[in-house]
Parts: structure tokens; sequence; C-alpha cells
């Protein structure tokens, strides 16, 4: 057999205190993983310092040069060389303080830790003093004695050649492009969760973006423009809500504005940006039904949150946080979204529908897909949905018209009791619906329309009748481990009001009896096998009403108007006014548009008429 060679640390050696160099350096392992980690850390102090305006300079990526200056409240001379210390910081006193903290930073780790692997200075001047003095250290090495420097008030720290002692960690940078990315991303973070900070961020002498302070909605809005793209802040909802301990804010995507990377998402926990995957849960949830297939919603979102509720101490780089009731926060977040999302409907004057340039291309939807089979109880029920909508239709038909109905007559300047959506003119290659409300023109997608209002409703219909639970003909043994077990007990009621019955075996062994009869031919064990991890994960699981939705979605699918089918005008009028009323119509159960419109001013400029 060979034998691997682990290196020198392989041999017996005696335990010894490591010097208090080592220890920066093993810190920074930690705190610094490249320049971005580096300024985030940076811009934080600045933010816990009250700066109202923060200079941003980073050279190559970040690798050759990074400078920060604030005019934040400073540091006096004395405790320059304080602040370079291990352990010590302005921010925490006692140990309770832990769980109530209220700045951004708390472990006194950043500046030695940076400081430990770059050549650093330190300038500052805080008000009882009427000159700035400096502090440099290089590779974490003898902090030199404060010496006079012109200073503004604030401070200013300058980080150059970033693990230029520790060439093993430089080799782990990337190239300053994606350095770079990392940096604006950081730049980015904070400059979004300060409205009213001013923000110069300069990348080898140019300006990337400098953002002024916002004191309005509509200059807040303007701010993220500049920061994130002027489509994302022209198709975002603006969505405010709080209850007892907990409060969410911000600006959520349009689901027909999706990304393909996760690149536009933005959440704060307390003014502080962190990644937590029960959030990311969450969200992905509230736009599960929405979302075109692979894409990712955009958001820039703040949750504020009692801080004796969550524990801010779990990560060096403080970017994760722990909530002490993570099963509560993951629902709130999840039905505040869910419901801000099921709002948009054309009713919404906010809402517009996106651009044509903003829809997603490549993946075209294939229509259903055959995963799960087509049950007889299904086909009936799908009957009795569009039996439904044909009397729906003749009801309407046997209306009078109302104006400019079914007779088509030309709408008039300012109608005020035209829908939202318009009435119908006309039918376009047995696809499109062209309707006319008193902006102009509506375009509909009468398939994509069709299958949102039938899945809809057949969910709608499925939470009223309860859902149907059916003894499997032969139940289903799991083996799982202990824990899983242990769950799947606890969680007994919940999976029972979901139409699954369950039962433990033995300490390994759970059986499954009934499933919902949607549910019936799935592949049972997997399904409850994902509850159980999402269950241990997040205390939560969506799994089993996302499969039954699924079946349901493909359902709608195949029931729905397909195109190239003739629709009177009064059919059209009646699919419009069901769209206008259901929850999510704004798009698709596959998340494209279902509709667009053109206003008159538009259809004006194409013709170069001036009114
Ligand atoms: P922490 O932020 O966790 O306290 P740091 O190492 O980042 O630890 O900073 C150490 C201390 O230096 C801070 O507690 C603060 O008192 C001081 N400090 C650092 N940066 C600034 C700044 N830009 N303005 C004012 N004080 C600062
Ligand atoms: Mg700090």
């Amino acid at each position: 057999m060979q034998t691997v060679d682990f290196g020198p640390g392989m041999k017996n050696r005696p335990i010894r205190q490591l010097d208090d160099k080592l220890i920066n350096q093993i810190a920074a392992g930690e705190v610094v993983e490249r320049p971005a980690s580096l300024l985030k850390e940076l811009l934080e102090n600045c933010i816990d310092a009250s700066a109202s305006k923060i200079e941003i300079q980073v050279d190559r990526g970040g690798m050759k040069r990074i400078q920060v200056a604030d005019n934040g409240f400073g540091i006096p001379r004395r405790q320059l060389t304080l602040a370079l210390s291990r352990h010590a910081t302005s921010k925490l006193a006692a140990a309770e303080d832990l769980f109530q903290v209220g700045t951004l930073g708390f472990r006194g780790e950043a500046l030695p830790s940076i400081a430990a692997v770059s050549r650093l200075t330190l300038a500052s001047r805080s008000p009882d003093q009427d000159r700035g003095y400096q502090v440099a250290v290089q590779g974490g090495h003898g902090i030199s004695e404060p010496a006079p420097v012109a200073h503004r008030m604030g401070t200013t720290v300058e980080v150059q050649d970033l693990f230029y002692n520790t060439p093993a960690r430089r080799k782990f940078l990337r190239t300053e492009k994606t350095e770079f990315n990392h940096c604006d991303q950081a730049v980015k973070k904070i400059a979004l969760s300060q409205p009213t900070l001013e923000v110069v961020f300069m990348h080898d002498g140019k300006t990337v973006f400098h953002v002024l302070p916002a004191h309005t909605e509509e200059a807040r809005k303007k701010r993220i423009s500049s920061i994130c793209g002027a489509q994302f802040s022209r198709q975002c909802v603006y969505l405010e809500s709080q209850v007892e301990t907990l409060a969410l804010s911000g600006w959520t995507g349009l689901p027909t504005f999706s990304r393909a990377g996760r690149d536009l998402q933005y959440f704060y926990v307390n003014g502080r940006a962190v990644k937590d995957n029960l959030i990311a849960h969450a969200v992905r949830r509230a736009y599960h039904d929405v979302l075109y297939h692979g894409r990712h919603p955009a958001f820039i979102l703040f949750l504020d949150i009692r801080p004796d509720l969550v524990d801010v101490n779990v990560h060096p780089a403080k970017s994760e946080v722990r909530f002490r009731e993570s099963r509560l926060v993951h629902n709130y977040i999840y039905r505040t979204l869910h419901h801000t999302i099921s709002e948009l409907t054309p009713n919404d004057g906010k809402v517009s529908p996106p651009a044509p340039a903003d829809i997603p291309l490549g993946t075209a939807h294939t229509g259903g897909h055959g995963r799960y089979p087509a049950q007889q109880n299904l086909r009936e029920r799908v009957s009795e949905q569009l039996q439904g909508y044909d009397a729906l239709v003749r009801g309407y038909r046997n209306q009078e018209a109302g104006p400019g109905g079914m007779s088509g007559h030309p709408l008039t300047g300012n109608d005020r009791d035209v829908p939202p959506l318009g009435y119908a003119i006309a039918q376009l290659k047995g696809i499109y619906i062209l309707a006319e409300n008193s902006e102009g023109l509506i375009m509909v997608d009468m398939h994509a329309a069709h299958e949102r209002i039938t899945y809809e409703t057949l969910k709608a219909q499925a939470r009223e009748n309860g859902l149907n639970s059916q003894p499997l003909l032969v139940p289903v043994q799991i083996n799982v481990s202990q824990s899983e077990a242990r769950i799947a007990e606890d969680y007994m009621e919940e999976f029972e009001n979901l139409g699954v019955e369950i039962n433990r075996l033995g300490e390994e062994k759970l059986v499954i009896r009934s499933m919902p009869d949607l549910l019936s031919r799935s592949d049972v064990e997997n399904l409850i096998r994902d509850t159980l991890s999402d269950l241990a994960e997040f205390g939560v699981s969506a799994r089993i009403q996302d499969a039954q939705n699924e079946i349901l979605s493909s359902v709608a699918c195949h029931g729905s108007v397909r195109a190239n089918r003739k629709l009177e005008l009064a059919e059209m009028n009646s699919l419009l006014r069901q769209m206008e009323e259901v929850e999510r119509s704004g798009q698709c159960n596959h998340g494209r548009p279902t509709w667009m419109s053109v206003s008159l001013a538009e259809i004006d400029k194409w013709f170069m008429r001036g009114r």
C-alpha cells in the first residue's frame, strides 16, 4: 500500500502558543478572502462611524490598492494603535451587548487581520483634534508611532499589496476583472443598504458610480436605478409590511423580470447584508409558481427584526445570521412576498408588463411534460372546469353588450368605466387577443392567459375541496435515519392535513399508507424524503403542495384553449375580465407574460403624429 506524505505537520511536535502575527494571519484567512472582503469591512466601519459620505478608490481589482475615506467621527490619536490591535473594538463592552448588536462590526478583528496580510495606513482626525494623525503597518509588524498628517474630519484607510507576504493566498485570487466585480458588489451592497449615504466609487481612476443621498421614495428609486440598472427599477414593486417583531420592506422584481443568475438579490437583516439558506428558500418558494424555469428573481429587501431574536455572531465575516424562530421568519417572508406577487394583476396600476426585450428567450415552453400519467378523475375535473368556463361565456353572451363590449364600438377619449384590460376588438392569427382600453392597445396571449386562469382555479378548487386522501394500494415503506423518523412523528398532524398518512414502523422505518389522490401515483418515497429533509433544515416544506401544483399546472396546460381556436368577442372579453380577477394572471404558469400594452402615445410616435 502506498502512503501519502502529509508534510511536516504530521510529525509529533510539542504544543505551543501561537504568536500574534500568526494568529492574525490565521484570522485573516477567515475575514480577508479577497479584496472585496476587506473592502466590505472598511465600508462597514465607515457606516459604524456615522459617515454621510464615503469615497472609494480601487486599483487593479483591489489587488494593488484599496482606499476608503469617510467623513465619520474619526479615531482619536491615542486610539489609532489600538484600532489595529486584535480584539480591540469600540462597539462592544459586555457580553450582553452581543445579543443587542446595533453596529455592523463588533468583533474587533477586521483591521488587524487586514494589516497582517498587506501594507496598511490608517489616518484619522476626530472632532476634538485640529489635525489628523496617521499610523502605518506592514504585514502586521511594528505599528508606527502616530505622525501628524493633513486630514479633514473622518478616517482614511489605505490597503496596498494584499497578500504580498502570503504568496500562497495570492494564488487564490482571480483575474483583475473578477476581483473588481466582487468589489463592485460589495460597494453596491452598502450603497443600497444606506439610502442617505453619498458614495463615490472609482476604479483605476475612473468613476464607476457616484450616488447622492436619497430622501424621498422617488429619489430612492432613482438611486437604485443608477446602482442596479434602469430595467430593474422600472420592473419592481415596492412593498412594506409589519407584524409584531418583524418588518419587511423593499423592492421586489416582477416575475417577468427574472435573471439568469442570482446577481440581483440583496437581502438585509437589520441593515446587514446576509446570505441565508432559510431566507433564500422562502423567497424561492414565493416565486415558485410564477418564475420562468431556471430563472432567478431580483430583489432588494430589508428585514427588520428585534435584535434579541437574531444572532449575528455566527460567522467571522458576519455574513450569516441565525434566527431564534426560524420557522416564523421563513413563513413571514414567504407569505409577504407571495401575497405581493399574487396581487400583481392588471388592476394594479403601478405594474406594467415588461418590454419585449426583457423576456427570457431560449427555452420554449413545450406544453405539458408527460411526467405524471393523466388520470381519469383529473380529466373529469378539467372538463368540469372547462364547462364552467363555457357557462361563464354563455352568461356573458346573454348580457347586453356594455360600452364597447360585444359590439366593438370604438372607445372615445376618457372612458372612466373601461376595465384595465379593455374590450376585445379582434383576434390575431388565432393566437392573440387585441383589445382596447383607455390608454391604448392591449395584446393578450390567449393560451398563456387561459392556462394561468385554469391553473389558479384548479388550485382554488383543490384548496376548497380539501385534499382527497386515498389509501395506497400497497403502502410504501421507507428506511430513514432516526432523526428523520422523529421528524415524521413530530409533523404527523401536518402530514395528515396534507392528506398524507404516515406512521413510524420502527427506529428507522416509516410507512406511508395514504396520499392525496393526485399524488398516489407519483414517486411517493422521494417526495416524502425531500419533505423530511426540508423539515429538518427549515421546519417547513412545500414539496407536497408543489408536486400537486405541478400536476395541476400540467392539467391546466392541456385543458386550456389552444392557439388557432377561433374565439368570439364575448369569449375574449370574458377571458379579459377573468384575467383582471385572477391572481398572478400577469404571467403564465411558466413565468412568461400573458399580456402587453402599447399606449396611444407610443402608437402616435410610430406615426410621428403630434397631439
Ligand atoms: P470592529 O469594527 O469589529 O470594531 P475593526 O477592526 O473593524 O473592528 O475596527 C476596530 C476599531 O477601529 C473600531 O471598533 C472603531 O472604533 C475603529 N474604527 C475603524 N474604522 C473606523 C472608521 N472608519 N471610523 C471611525 N472608527 C473606526
Ligand atoms: Mg469593523
